[in-house]
């Protein structure tokens, strides 16, 4: 059990939702770090009396530091900021739920000092799984996920070993265009695109879940958390959202987690391994439900997934271009600049002229990085 904990990404959804479990189990936080939104960070500061708040925008960080000067707590700012939130002393576990790619190198900088990474921010793993990984097994640190898919098959998997398993069913909501043809989502605009059926989430996810590239995501995160290929993962679309995802073993069982759709047991859950302690979640009631649905997704329908594995299956740099691409799109999208099938339109267009590199290292991902947003903004 962790009992000093790091929230990078505080004011955000999962951030929010990380506060309110270490305000019930009585968790110390050491550090808050978040991008501009400094109400919600004072508020959050004085109540948690952490050691660093660390804002990226450096105007907003000069703000909060008078706002805070009546207090001991120390106001950092940008990338740095965000490091040494990340890296803050007495810490057992950071929180890892900045939005986007900026989330690496936090990251890896708390790897080496063995922190625990309860990791929300699964950009991180689509864009440098292969690096982030071999540095946590180098250093011997642990990397407890707090996407409920992967929350779901962390609990499956526990104690067993890989050999056991024979795939992974990574189960879907299917957003909410569910069900309708590409001709039918042509209109869809930012606003019915951040309405999720069953999640309250931030608005770069919940446009990834709308155009399934969320799913795409999850998929690479999965293969990198669990060390699998491609062709071990399927995506099962189950609109309830109550089983979370399943793993098949090798002899044909299939064991599932189910619960509530609710982030609170993922984000506990990575804080509290190997112990489970109670959470304030509604309790299932499968009578109640009567029944849970399944379906295969069509991927003709939907072309940032279909994107996304293959990208899955190419790995190198594809998955980092991919992911940055669609962070670029998904932005010019809410700005209202870029149409809802512009995003897939962008990524591809991305994945064209980003160069390949089958095994690149850490400069060579944050160059693509760049290199993919720039030709996503790019116009024609
Ligand atoms: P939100 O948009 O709600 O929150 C993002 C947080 O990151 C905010 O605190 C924001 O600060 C902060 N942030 C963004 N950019 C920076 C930066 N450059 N430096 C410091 N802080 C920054 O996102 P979510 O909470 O929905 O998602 C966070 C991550 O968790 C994503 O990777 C997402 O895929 C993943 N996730 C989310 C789930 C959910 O239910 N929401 C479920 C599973 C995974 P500010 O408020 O100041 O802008
Ligand atoms: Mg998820």
């Amino acid at each position: 059990m962790m009992h000093n904990i790091s929230i990078l990404g505080s004011t955000g959804s999962i951030g929010r939702q990380t506060a309110d479990v270490c305000r019930r189990l009585g968790l110390r936080v050491t550090a808050l770090a978040a991008h501009r939104d400094i109400m919600l960070l004072e508020q959050q500061a004085r109540e948690f009396r952490p050691r660093l708040a660390a804002v990226y925008d450096p105007a907003a960080a000069k703000e909060l530091r008078i706002a805070l000067a009546d207090t001991d707590i120390r106001v950092a700012e940008g990338a740095s900021g965000l490091e040494e939130a990340a890296c803050i002393e007495d810490t057992d576990a950071v929180v890892t739920a900045v939005s986007g790619s900026v989330g690496l190198k936090p990251t890896l900088a708390a790897i080496d000092l063995r922190r625990r990474i309860a990791l929300a921010n699964k950009e991180t793993l689509v864009c440098a799984g292969s690096l982030v990984m071999a540095r946590a097994r180098e250093k011997n640190c642990e990397i407890l996920p707090v996407d409920s898919e992967h929350s779901a098959i962390f609990q499956c998997l526990e104690g067993r070993p890989g050999s056991q398993l024979r795939r992974i069913w990574l189960t879907a909501s299917g957003g909410p265009f569910r069900g309708m043809s590409l001709a039918e989502t042509a209109k869809v605009t930012p606003q019915m695109a951040v309405r999720h059926p069953n999640w309250s989430m931030g608005a770069k996810i919940s446009v990834d879940s709308a155009t399934m590239m969320n799913k795409g995501l999850e998929f690479i995160e999965a293969m990198h958390l669990f060390g699998v290929t491609a062709d071990k993962i399927r995506v099962l679309i189950h609109p309830e959202s109550v089983i979370h995802s399943c793993v098949e073993l090798r002899d044909g069982a299939v064991i599932a987690q189910l619960g509530v759709p609710s982030m609170t047991l993922p984000i506990q859950y990575a804080l509290t391994w190997p112990e489970r302690r109670e959470t304030d979640c509604d309790e299932l009631n499968l009578a109640q439900l009567g029944k849970l649905t399944f379906e295969d997704p069509c991927l003709e329908d939907l072309p940032c997934l279909s994107l996304a594995l293959d990208c899955a299956r190419r790995g190198g740099t594809a998955p980092c271009v991919l992911s940055a691409a669609n962070e670029a799109a998904v932005s010019l999208f809410l700005n209202g600049k870029l149409s809802f099938h512009g995003i897939a339109e962008r990524v591809a267009r991305a994945l064209e002229l980003v160069p390949f590199d089958p095994e690149p290292s850490l400069e060579t991902i944050l160059a693509c990085d760049e290199a993919a947003r720039i030709a996503t903004v790019a116009e024609g």
